[in-house]
């Protein structure tokens, strides 16, 4: 029998996920951000709940040649536009639309030869000064494009660096607005902070939600994924596979990092940083045992982990553990939760399950 740890992505909740970023975005359309093997889930399982999407927006052109092979035949953006020469003729091949933030891109395009004229967005650097062109550079980089029959409709984005915090959207707004204002095409700025938390500010053609799609809170611990109705869309489970009675004194695993202060049962959890659950986490990491709330306890070995069963003193071997997610009573840990307790955000979690966890989709 494999080891009893399972990740279930539930496609009911990408769903409703996507319909609340259309709800906080109402004359927008929506990109759904299928980056990182959409944060984790799996392209191809996550799919069919986002076919209500206006479009996928990734980075990586296996994915989206993984995406137009499920039969999408609406847009399908690059964030990061192309790499190298050859990937316009990919662009090309599977009509993707791409990102421009830089000269080399521009480059590129300048020596492709091409039958048809391609779509981009042209990326300009507000603030966050990761890519895209500086404001007082933006203009040069939009006339550039324009002049050339490589390319079709210019569309215009950028990317907030505090949507989530207290630092907010305004500054690189004005920057944004300033050098845009008589130029032509759909504009595309707001992620899930932006499309939550400044929704009229940021209003325009397309909205880029990813982490919201997928039930985690953007900006949390502010906020959590309650508070802004998401749905976990994944959890990870396991179950008990031993239970220990300690004595005021015992300590438990690894460094003997913890050590009981009376009589008390933990269990042990099959799961461990070998499938991606982080060992930045301390005593006192949220867990779920047969859908109660306690803590992890100790040090987080390679394939498991130690908890407190004071609150669950019925659980055994076999006992159900939620690692993040729902539990079969209903009962949600939100994956933010645990993210936080290792230092952590929602993203990484999701994205570092590991290979050798099986996956179900419900
Ligand atoms: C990842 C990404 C997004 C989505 O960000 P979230 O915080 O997950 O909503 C939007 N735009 C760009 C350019 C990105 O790289």
């Amino acid at each position: 029998m494999p080891r009893p740890i399972l990740a279930t992505i539930h496609t009911d909740a990408l769903a409703r996920n996507l319909d609340r970023a259309r709800r906080a975005a109402v004359d927008s359309r929506v990109w759904a951000v299928v980056k990182a093997n959409a944060y984790g889930h799996g392209i191809e399982r996550v799919f069919e709940s986002f076919r209500a999407a206006d479009g996928f927006a990734l980075l990586d052109l296996a994915e989206a040649e993984r995406v137009r092979a499920l039969g999408w035949r609406g847009p399908v953006l690059l964030l990061e536009g192309v790499f190298e020469p050859r990937d316009l003729e990919l662009c090309s091949r599977l009509d993707l639309w791409h990102t421009v933030h830089c000269d080399e891109q521009i480059d590129m395009l300048a020596a492709h030869k091409t039958q048809v004229p391609q779509r981009v967005f042209l990326k300009m650097n507000s603030g966050m000064n990761r890519l895209g062109f500086a404001p007082e550079r933006f203009r040069a980089a939009w006339t550039r494009l324009d002049a050339l029959p490589q390319v079709d409709e210019i569309s215009l984005m950028t990317h907030f660096s505090d949507a989530d915090g207290a630092r907010g959207v305004a500054h690189q707004l004005e920057a944004f607005e300033r050098v845009t204002r008589d130029l032509p095409g759909e504009r595309s700025i707001a992620n899930s902070a932006a499309t939550l938390r400044h929704a009229a500010a940021t209003r325009c053609d397309w909205v880029r939600p990813g982490i919201l799609l997928y039930g985690s809170a953007p900006d949390f611990p502010e906020h959590d994924a309650a508070h802004w109705q998401l749905q976990p869309t994944m959890t990870l489970s396991t179950r008990l596979i031993s239970v220990q009675t300690l004595q005021a004194g015992d300590t438990v695993g690894y460094g003997s990092r913890f050590t009981a202060e009376g009589p008390m049962t933990i269990g042990v959890a099959a799961v461990g940083y070998a499938d991606g659950y982080p060992r930045h986490c301390d005593t006192g990491t949220p867990v779920l045992v047969d859908g109660v709330r306690t803590r992890m306890v100790g040090r987080v070995s390679m394939d498991m982990i130690t908890v407190d069963l004071t609150p669950v003193p019925q659980a055994c071997f076999g006992s159900e553990v939620t690692v993040w997610g729902r539990a079969s009573t209903g009962t949600v840990l939100p994956i933010d939760e645990v993210a936080k307790a290792a230092g952590t955000v929602g993203y990484e979690l999701m994205c570092a399950v590991a290979p050798r966890v099986p996956v179900t989709v419900d």
